[in-house]
């Protein structure tokens, strides 16, 4: 999608703070981070949102890629919230779907759900 900054960012033509790449996927943190550790994943194939048809290699690659983000950068064990927003109701902003990873501090009821 030429509109599309996510595939933008995945062909790099939008520079961004990689924090893993593959074939897949690419992770970088958010340009307006909500926690002290905001990182996005997304597949470098444009998918509108979760629920646009991922085949489901991608997706559990795209979800398995979770765990190595979380270990890049220092929150596996110190735990770490998982968010996909999906659609208007839930806020989406940017529909190429995307996987958040916040943490790197304790959180509570008035964390970011993003
Ligand atoms: P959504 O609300 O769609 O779930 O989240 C979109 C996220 O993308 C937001 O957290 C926003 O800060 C982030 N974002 C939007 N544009 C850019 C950009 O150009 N670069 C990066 N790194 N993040 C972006
Ligand atoms: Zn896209």
């Amino acid at each position: 999608m030429s509109d599309c900054i996510f595939c933008k960012i995945a062909a790099g033509e939008i520079p961004a703070t990689v924090v893993y790449e593959d074939e897949l996927v690419i992770a970088f943190d958010d340009v307006s981070p909500q926690m002290p550790v905001h990182t996005l994943i997304v597949p470098k194939e444009h998918y509108r949102d979760i629920g646009d048809g991922i085949p489901d290699a991608l997706m559990g690659h795209l979800f398995n890629t979770v765990k190595k983000v979380a270990e890049l950068k220092g929150v596996a064990s110190s735990g770490y919230r998982v968010i996909v927003n999906t659609g208007d109701d839930a806020c989406q902003t940017v529909h190429h779907v995307h996987v958040h990873v916040l943490g790197g501090a304790p959180m509570n009821s008035g964390s970011p759900a993003l």
